[in-house]
């Protein structure tokens, strides 16, 4: 009972959050740019990883109980070997035993650690009246603290998709500024329609979608989103 209780008290009123891994499947057919991973819960498994994977890697809990999951401790960054690997897997499972003792989780994360770019936050909100908006924004402060997002109904296209972006007090950043390289607003708006596809063709299931953070680079050299978080209803 108790357990039964626990759940319904996670997923309030019905909404079921999905792994970081589980998102990613649901986004599989829709062409978004995600850094090759592969999910290990052995030694062995993670031996096979560090074989096929190009170092350095991120490790990641994979949880649909850890949404945050560098809140746990649930993320190395910047591992460089196979030596590293075995002691980011302790350390990580080690803290989440520790920061969230209750949660299941399903294996650890391995991906291909992508270039830092610009930061962006590329999601979806279900609003009653409105059913799915697209979101986006700079991350980190721009989002944070200066509120600078744009909102749109879902379905979007990629005319549409630029808009939201020239509509961003930060979209200076992402155009090219005092020398600094324009970026691949190309390929962010093709992940936004993509994503905005997404929620269209699943417009009843999806409470919530958070690629966060989405790394944009320069011109031609495309997008890495290294974070999803999908909710359901
Ligand atoms: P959280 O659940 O805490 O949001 P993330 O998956 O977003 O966890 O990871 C936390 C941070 O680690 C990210 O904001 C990003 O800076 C970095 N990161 C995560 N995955 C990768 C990756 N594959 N390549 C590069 N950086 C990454
Ligand atoms: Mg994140």
């Amino acid at each position: 009972f108790n357990d039964v209780f626990k759940k319904v008290e996670m997923e309030g009123l019905n909404e079921k959050a999905l792994s970081e891994f589980e998102s990613r499947l649901e986004l599989l057919d829709y062409k978004v740019p995600f850094p090759k991973q592969m999910k290990v819960s052995c030694d062995d498994e993670l031996a096979e990883a560090s074989r096929v994977l190009e170092f350095p890697v991120v490790m990641k809990i994979n949880s649909d109980e850890i949404l945050h999951k560098s809140d746990v401790g649930g993320v190395k960054v910047n591992i460089r070997n196979y030596e590293e690997a075995t002691a980011a897997k302790k350390t990580i499972l080690r803290n989440v035993e520790e920061k969230a003792a209750s949660a299941q989780h399903d294996g650890i994360l391995v991906q291909e650690m992508a270039p830092q770019g610009l930061e962006m936050i590329v999601g979806i909100s279900s609003d009653a009246q409105f059913g799915p908006m697209l979101l986006v924004g700079m991350g980190g402060i721009f989002v944070e603290v200066f509120k600078d997002v744009a909102m749109c109904p879902v379905p979007i296209n990629k005319k549409e998709a630029l808009e939201m972006l020239e509509g961003l007090q930060s979209f200076k950043l992402l155009n090219g500024y005092r020398g600094s390289e324009k970026s691949d607003i190309e390929a962010l708006t093709d992940l936004m329609v993509s994503v905005s596809q997404y929620a269209q063709q699943n417009r009843n299931e999806i409470k919530e979608l958070d690629l966060n953070p989405v790394f944009v680079y320069p011109e031609g050299k495309g997008v890495k989103a290294v974070d999803a978080l999908i909710v359901k209803y």
